[in-house]
């Protein structure tokens, strides 16, 4: 199969969550596993080593309107695997700063931008895929393109796959996109794009791609309600024949507690006495009171209203006075949080710390030296970091959601079975009471040695979730064909 990805991430060259992991592991499996695939992505200013790319085309004139100089971009070209380029779209003026999803007056036409000089790409090469698959808002006219102003060309017969990595972030735009982008104006009602007086971009792939995917199947359950739905439940529902949820993998590559650089000891599930070299090590890092018999609780995340550590800021205090536990957190984004935390670091010294920023180095070491790993999400598509854990010892609590609800077993004392603990309530009892269960299970060493002996054994391979694509994609290439 040919398989073309459009994404605005690609790790390691640009990352802000989940999806720049997720593109690129999945991109790179399909590949192994044969097909051709390329992925088309932004050439942003803090891509490094440009001038090292390969040139795919030198000066391509994409259809968009508006100023013709703005029109032009390079494409370069970089063997990411055997069967696999990727083809960064070069625009000084869309993409020449370091930010990957910066405000701006013309976000709609940079957003779209790549994604239509990718598919113009296609058309002057020859290139011609069997599959598109747009991941998250930023592509999601991309299949509305393909429906219409392109429905004639040899791009015409392409599937096209949605993958929503996160309903919440939806591109709800100026309605000048349509005309930049060619799109016809009948597009431009509530039964189509139209959406509070703007384009919803979002909208516009859920109803037009051939098969829309979701990362987890309980994710897919949930955003056809209201509750998850961020107002397009009703649209999520008239695709609702046709949607699915995937789970994401873990990149094994990158994490694997027997072969992982960042760590000063490895370790398996066969013998864990590296990690315990790990925690202490790290509690020394980050200057917590070594050798205390109480498990060490770690977070890894944006601190967005979604991740539910508002809720956590609430409950950990009476944990880190009474002495039972110690944390440790890792992230940014909202700025009141950040104040939250570090004013939580302040409060509890040797117990409590916080580094707010982006460490990745860092967050392997959290992840092989914490006991327990905390997401009290609100809601969680799939979620990464809960598999990182539970490939690295590490307990996951989760709260009951998603791709949360979908990867953690919920440690049972009495079957002795499980992987961490499951919550059900997105508020602050609910956070207690989940801690008040971790604590009970560190207090039975050989019940947590258990549940984290299940835990590493857990399989989340990007090989499973790519044959699942793969069912995916010949299911819409049919689809096509009717
Ligand atoms: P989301 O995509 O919603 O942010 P995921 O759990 O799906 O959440 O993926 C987050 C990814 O970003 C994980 O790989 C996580 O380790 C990484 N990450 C998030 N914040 C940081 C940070 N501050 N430093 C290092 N890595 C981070």
């Amino acid at each position: 199969m040919k398989i073309l990805h459009l994404t605005p991430e690609l790790a390691p060259w640009s990352k802000a969550g989940g999806l720049g992991d997720a593109a690129s592991a999945l991109a790179r499996q399909l590949a192994a596993l044969g097909h051709e695939v390329r992925i088309v992505t932004p050439l942003y200013g803090s891509v490094p080593e440009r001038e090292q790319m390969g040139i795919k085309l030198e000066s391509s004139q994409v259809p968009v309107g508006g100023d013709p100089r703005r029109a032009a971009c390079r494409v370069r070209s970089l063997a990411v695997a055997p069967n696999c380029e990727a083809w960064f779209i070069e625009h000084e003026d869309f993409y020449g700063a370091r930010e990957i999803y910066p405000a701006r007056e013309d976000t709609a036409e940079r957003a779209a931008f790549y994604g239509r000089a990718g598919l113009q790409a296609c058309l002057e090469t020859g290139w011609i895929p069997d599959v598109v698959h747009c991941h998250d808002w930023t592509t999601g006219l991309m299949p509305v393109l393909l429906n219409t102003t392109l429905k004639d060309t040899p791009l015409g017969r392409c599937a096209s796959i949605l993958t929503i990595h996160n309903l919440q972030h939806q591109g709800l735009l100026s309605r000048r996109i349509l005309g930049f982008l060619g799109l016809p104006e009948w597009l431009f009602q509530p039964a189509e794009l139209e959406c509070l007086g703007g384009v919803n971009f979002l909208k516009g792939g859920i109803l037009h791609a051939t098969r829309v995917v979701t990362v987890s199947p309980t994710y897919a359950q949930e955003i056809l309600t209201p509750a998850y739905g961020y107002g397009l439940d009703d649209v999520v529902r008239r695709r609702q024949a046709d949607l699915e949820g995937i789970l994401n993998g873990v990149d094994s590559e990158e994490w694997d507690p027997r072969r992982d650089p960042h760590l000063v000891k490895s370790f398996s599930a066969d013998d864990l006495s590296g990690k315990a070299f790990c925690k202490q090590a790290f509690l020394r890092e980050m200057k917590l009171d070594p050798d205390l018999p109480i498990p060490l609780v770690g977070v890894i995340s944006r601190l967005w209203e979604q991740k539910g550590l508002d809720l956590a800021a609430r409950a950990l205090p009476r944990f880190l006075r009474s002495g039972q536990l110690q944390f440790v957190l890792l992230g940014s984004g909202d700025g009141s949080l950040e104040t939250e935390y570090r004013r939580l670091e302040k409060d509890f010294p040797g117990r409590c710390a916080v580094r707010i920023g982006y460490d990745h180095g860092l967050s392997h070491r959290i992840e092989a030296g914490a006991d327990f790993f905390l997401m009290p999400s609100r809601f969680e598509p799939c979620g990464l970091n809960q598999l990182y854990s539970m490939a690295y010892g590490t307990l996951p609590i989760v709260r009951a959601t998603g791709g949360l609800a979908d990867t953690v077993k919920a440690w049972s004392p009495s079957a002795r079975k499980g992987t961490g603990v499951v919550f059900q309530h997105a508020d602050v009892a609910g956070i207690e009471w989940a801690l008040e269960q971790a604590l009970g299970l560190y207090g039975k060493p050989a019940d947590f040695a258990a549940a984290q002996g299940q835990a590493m054994r857990e399989e989340f391979s990007w090989s499973k979730s790519a044959q699942a694509h793969l069912l995916c994609y010949a299911k819409a290439i049919r689809q096509k064909q009717i």
